[in-house]
């Protein structure tokens, strides 16, 4: 039970009372060395959550719900929308393939603190690959199966994984790409070498396992169980890369204890989940949202998952919810509207058990929520994420008795516990401006960037004073906390709900020798969110002029094809400032 009845209560006692708030939130969580202190600074500026208190996220995620009884309990469902292959495993069966393939993972000489690299597509192994990481220490750093070669070098040579775990393919709608090509292109070029490869064979496209190098997911799984190992709550449990301002990716860190403090706490207050209640998170496992609600918080909530393969259609959906009674959805506008899209001639979905919808990750507009509330008759919200943050940074809160009002719920609420944020405006007085949040963040955000092999005080995204974090947002703040999202004040750009930077896209197409310069910028787009729009001057003393073919191809081989990259506009010159500096967002009215 909450201890309280109103939004403001909650709230307020996380404004006034942060050490009580917290230590009472973290005994949703079992530690072996309880927490005496929730927030502490640290010598580089930046602060841990519940220092020198020591726990094991995979004991809390796993094992101790198979202590209380919930063995039997169905922890993950998984759906492929690909080759329409479906695994329940319980708590039990989970306990057992996570601590085998721990071993499995020791036995490759994968110590705590190592980092473990899984580019695997949303299957109930890269679960267990995640889950075995946390049990024995190792950081695990997951990447999105549909990376091409050269970015997954990058992430290679960053954080230096001692071993690398893939499927044998993934998947394009129903075309199996086989990952050996992506895999070794990858090794050719990164500097660094990491001691062994696990595959997980799939029956559509097996690979031939290389000696000595590769590894079979199923038999190291087989491997003698390993405990898990006690950690400090502020030991690194992953790295998840995210597209910035710079160009570069960067590697969020996110902590053991205030990861799992934060979102054990998020199942209750925000999506109103009870141990033994079924949630379902359309997103892939590479991005954040599969990190924290397709894995560990409904695990470390004991409730089951429902993880799928692949864009789910509307009918998966439907079908899915109504087997598992499902309680939460939680998808993306994309889905959402590719399920408007597709159910335009079905009357609606009636899904007894489902309670309500959430979406996160990119702009909804508000018809689409209204057309999701008359379809599924449920209440739908908004709420805002990022991946630095690892929870909602706003949301709306069905654990509390108090219900919202009616004016809030089109929007991306107010903001969760501990979150305190402000408005920079770029000219003083003015009410809209860059969003940024006061430190320290509340527990679950990101404990660092990993930069150089280290974690690191994330200095970039701080403002000049050293006080706030900025979160490049645009919006406003109303007086009754709730929060207005305007977009980006950076180049991020959402495709589907995944974000690109696009200086990242453009350093790959100015490298072409016939291009003199370029600018990519976001435009909308029907049912992604947005898509990018390169242009491009081509270089005027080379002969042969770059065509649209060859600079999608450049970006599709470096970045994936996700990136949705089509249409390529030549241009005489670009818009520029006095100072010579690209207006982009003069291009978007020309
Ligand atoms: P990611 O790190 O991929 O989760 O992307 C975070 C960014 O997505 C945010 O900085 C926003 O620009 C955007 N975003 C996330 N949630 C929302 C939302 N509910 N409404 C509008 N934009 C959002």
């Amino acid at each position: 039970m909450l201890p309280w009845t109103t939004y403001e209560a909650m709230y307020d006692a996380a404004l006034n009372r942060p050490e009580q708030f917290w230590l009472a939130a973290a005994q949703r969580v079992t530690w072996k060395q309880p927490p005496v202190a929730a927030c502490r600074t640290r010598a580089d500026g930046w602060h841990d959550w519940f220092p020198d208190a020591t726990l094991n996220t995979c004991h809390n995620a796993v094992d101790r719900h198979v202590e209380n009884g919930r063995g039997g309990q169905a922890a993950l469902i998984w759906h492929s929308c690909a080759t329409r292959e479906r695994q329940v495993v319980t708590y039990r069966e989970l306990q057992g393939r996570v601590a085998g393939f721990s071993g499995g993972l020791r036995s490759l000489g994968v110590e705590k603190g190592d980092r473990v690299l899984i580019v695997m597509p949303t299957m109930i192994e890269t679960a267990i690959a995640m889950l075995a990481c946390a049990r024995i220490g190792a950081v695990h750093v997951v990447v999105f199966a549909g990376y091409a070669g050269p970015e997954l070098a990058r992430r290679i040579d960053d954080v230096a994984p001692k071993v690398i775990i893939t499927a044998s393919c993934s998947f394009q709608g129903q075309t199996a790409i086989p990952s050996a090509f992506a895999l070794n292109e990858a090794l050719d070029k990164a500097t660094h070498r990491p001691q062994a490869c696990v595959i997980v064979q799939r029956k559509a496209y097996p690979a031939s396992l290389l000696p000595v190098r590769d590894h079979d997911f199923h038999v190291l799984e087989q491997s003698a169980p390993a405990e898990p190992v006690i950690l400090r709550s502020e030991d690194p449990l992953y790295i998840l890369h995210t597209s910035g301002t710079t160009g570069h990716a960067k590697g969020i860190v996110r902590d053991n204890g205030g990861h799992a403090v934060a979102i054990a706490l998020s199942m209750d207050l925000i999506y109103g989940c009870k141990p033994g209640d079924t949630f379902f998170t359309t997103s892939d496992l590479g991005w954040v949202v599969g990190h924290s609600y397709g894995v560990y918080a409904p695990l470390i909530g004991g409730c089951t998952s429902i993880i799928v393969e692949g864009g789910a259609s509307a009918s998966a959906i439907h079908t899915l919810s109504h087997e598992h009674e499902v309680k939460c959805l939680f998808t993306t506008p994309t889905q959402m509207r590719l399920m408007r899209q597709e159910s335009r001639h079905l009357s609606g979905a009636i899904v007894p058990a489902l309670s309500r919808i959430f979406v996160a990750g990119e702009y909804a507009d508000p018809t689409l929520l209204d057309w999701a509330r008359a379809y599924f008759r449920k209440p739908v919200v908004n709420h805002w994420w990022q991946t630095e943050t690892g929870w909602s940074i706003t949301a709306h809160f069905f654990g509390l008795p108090e219900r919202e009002p009616v004016a809030l719920m089109n929007d991306i609420g107010r903001p969760a516990p501990g979150f305190r944020p402000a408005i920079m405006p770029s000219i003083p007085g003015e009410q809209c401006g860059e969003i940024v949040l006061s430190l320290p963040l509340p527990p679950g955000c990101l404990a660092g960037v990993w930069k150089d092999r280290a974690i690191h005080a994330p200095a970039a995204y701080l403002d000049e004073t050293r006080r706030h974090y900025r979160t490049f947002d645009e919006g406003t703040i109303e007086a009754n906390r709730a929060v207005h999202m305007l977009g980006r004040s950076d180049d991020v750009i959402k495709v589907a709900g995944r974000r690109i930077s696009g200086v990242q896209i453009e350093k790959i197409i100015a490298a072409h020798p016939a291009v003199h310069a370029c600018a990519v910028v976001a435009v909308p787009d029907e049912l992604r969110g947005q898509r990018p729009i390169a242009y491009v001057v081509p270089d005027s003393v080379v002969e042969c002029a770059p065509s649209s073919e060859e600079i999608v191809a450049r970006v599709n081989e470096v970045l994936g094809r996700w990136i949705g990259l089509k249409e390529v506009r030549f241009v005489r010159h670009l818009p520029t400032t006095v100072s010579g500096k690209i207006t982009r967002k003069r291009l978007l009215i020309s």
